[in-house]
């Protein structure tokens, strides 16, 4: 089965718009050609600036977060349809940093996902185990409890327009990165997951990528991994020499 490749930077709050579009303007001829999806998670203010200016280049522009509602009395919120406009093509949801600094649970990722389909946003629902559920040996129980509930109730047919971003809690943004094999087992385990879902020829089309701690010098490793279709990279996507040299390592899938 060949699935669809793909390299996601999440550059979180950082980048104000004009940075952001410093940044494009040096990444687009470092990955020309590349054959492979290249999506920025950008902060909701970059992301017009940032579109435009990343019209006529392979690279695509998401936000990192949207409200479930389609509208409403929700200060400081952001609607799917807002974001739409603004230009985002898809949309991270149930980011560990969400679910941990911001209370999301299993029920505010599913809502969201429901929602971003509605809107026409793509939705790359991220998952992932803590280090002590992963020491409890729960690690396959929270994962799969995340996918399920996240897509509860999801048709076959928007099932296919997803991704799944499997990163484990322990491995963003402290350096550790599982090794290969523990990541192809999760990896494995989620595809099972999908396909208890969705059955196989859907659950086997949708791409999951690994997440936490990824830099150019671990890509490869973790690319070779059978299951393993893409990578969510937070820290060193923020400089596109090393965004770039990290999505050199994804094109060889
Ligand atoms: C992330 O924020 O999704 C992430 C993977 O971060 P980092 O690469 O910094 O661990």
């Amino acid at each position: 089965m060949v699935r669809e490749v793909y390299i996601v930077g999440n550059w979180k709050m950082y980048k104000t718009a004009r940075e952001a579009t410093d940044y494009i303007e040096k990444l687009v001829p470092k990955v020309e050609g590349f054959k492979l999806n290249i999506y920025l998670a950008v902060p909701f203010t970059s992301i017009a600036q940032a579109t435009s200016f990343a019209k006529q280049t392979q690279i695509v522009i998401g936000a990192q977060n949207m409200n479930d509602a389609r509208d409403g009395a929700f200060t400081g919120e952001i609607a799917g349809l807002m974001l739409k406009e603004a230009g985002a093509s898809f949309v991270l949801l149930g980011h560990s940093e969400r679910r941990r600094l911001f209370h999301e649970t299993n029920e505010i990722v599913h809502k969201k996902v429901v929602r971003a389909l509605q809107d026409d946003i793509q939705p790359i629902l991220c998952v992932g185990e803590t280090l002590l559920e992963r020491d409890e040996g729960k690690a396959e129980e929270v994962l799969k409890e995340q996918i399920m509930h996240a897509l509860e109730g999801i048709s076959k047919e928007d099932a296919s327009r997803l991704i799944l971003a499997y990163e484990p809690v322990w491995a963003i943004g402290t350096g550790k990165t599982a090794t290969p094999k523990m990541a192809e087992e999760a990896h494995s385990f989620c595809r099972d997951v999908l396909i208890e879902l969705f059955g196989k020829k859907v659950g086997q089309s949708i791409s999951i990528l690994y997440g936490g701690s990824v830099n150019a010098d671990t890509a490869l490793q973790i690319m070779a991994q059978k299951n393993i279709d893409g990578v969510l990279v937070g820290g060193a996507s923020l400089d596109p020499d090393t965004f770039a040299a990290i999505a050199a390592h994804c094109i060889h899938k």
